[in-house]
């Protein structure tokens, strides 16, 4: 039997099993927009008059992320950071650039190697970080500084409920408790040189990002990052697939019952005592020993890359 549209009864086209439901493509749509307004809402994410900074890969959740928000009258910039990694980097940065001049939306562009002086498959095996540790750390400090210096209120990611199922599950499998504390939907800037991010996207699964990307005709690149093969966030996304195959809404109720239940357990133990680096002035953890110099992560892993890459000469 044809499925029908929980919403109108019309021919469904999507279902989603962890809420019991399907949709036809215009039901699907305002279901995905109304997940993303109840985020914004229960965490006071984002506000009308706030200037507001998506960051895009080019992938389907960031460029899903950035239509909805325009379609929701946020006043919201794209920000791409290219990576260096070949062609996937180049298409990646195409497909955002052409997203932007579709809807006269502004892109801010960076670039890791001309700004910082190297790339992420040069980082890769150096430094002490897998590649993608490097390039999570890199994202980091390149958003966050990229918003101060433009004077954006908040910076959005597009993290889904995929996304950060597999991220608390490993920290969970690891006890990582200082990390279990900092994951949630809203990080404040709590001092000066802090930026707040948000990832409005938690509620939604990565397949119902691509399906909103396809039925509304936003090209996106669809290969995964080439880096990412095999890395342990994949293996564990994979383990949690297998388990909502088995029992639709497993990873629902992991993500919502630990932000609703034991998120607000943790919090004491976010307590970092927070100063700023010697080198970049950045927000960054004080070091142990009071004696010694505060140099954040990004500019000592830079550091560390820079000086262990072959010198170019002119
Ligand atoms: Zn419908
Ligand atoms: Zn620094």
């Amino acid at each position: 039997m044809a499925m029908r549209c929980k919403r109108c009864r019309g021919a469904a086209v999507m279902e989603v099993r962890r809420h019991n439901a399907a949709f036809c493509r215009d039901c699907f749509l305002h279901y995905v927009g109304q997940q993303v307004t109840r985020a914004i809402a229960k965490y006071r994410m984002l506000g009308h008059t706030d200037r507001v900074l998506v960051a895009v890969s080019g992938g389907k959740d960031s460029l899903a992320l950035w239509d909805l928000l325009l379609e929701l009258g946020y006043q919201v910039d794209g920000l791409y950071l290219s990576l260096g990694i070949g062609a996937y980097s180049e298409r990646s940065k195409d497909v955002c650039q052409e997203f932007a001049a579709a809807r006269g939306a502004r892109l801010l562009v960076h670039d890791l190697a001309g700004e910082h002086g190297y790339t992420i498959p040069e980082a890769a095996g150096k430094g002490g970080r897998s590649s993608c540790g490097v390039c999570g750390l890199s994202k980091r400090y390149v958003f966050n500084r990229a918003a101060l210096d433009g004077g954006y209120d908040v910076v959005c990611t597009g993290h889904n409920l995929d996304d950060e199922a597999a991220v608390l599950f490993g920290n969970t499998l690891r006890w990582d408790v200082p990390a279990m504390a900092r994951q949630f939907p809203v990080l404040e800037a709590t001092r000066p040189g802090l930026v707040k991010k948000v990832k409005p996207l938690y509620r939604v699964a990565e397949r119902e990002t691509a399906a909103y990307c396809v039925l509304k005709g936003i090209d996106y690149v669809v290969e995964e990052c080439p880096l990412v093969a095999g890395n342990t966030q994949m293996r564990h996304k994979e383990t949690l697939n297998q388990m909502e195959e088995a029992a639709p809404g497993t990873k629902h109720s992991f993500l919502f019952g630990y932000l609703d239940r034991a998120a607000g357990l943790l919090k004491v133990a976010d307590v970092a005592d927070l100063t700023e680096c010697a080198r970049c002035g950045m927000v960054t953890q004080a070091p142990d020993d009071p004696a010694s110099e505060a140099v954040c992560a990004f500019c000592r892993s830079k550091s560390r890359l820079v000086t262990s890459l072959p010198v170019v000469s002119a």
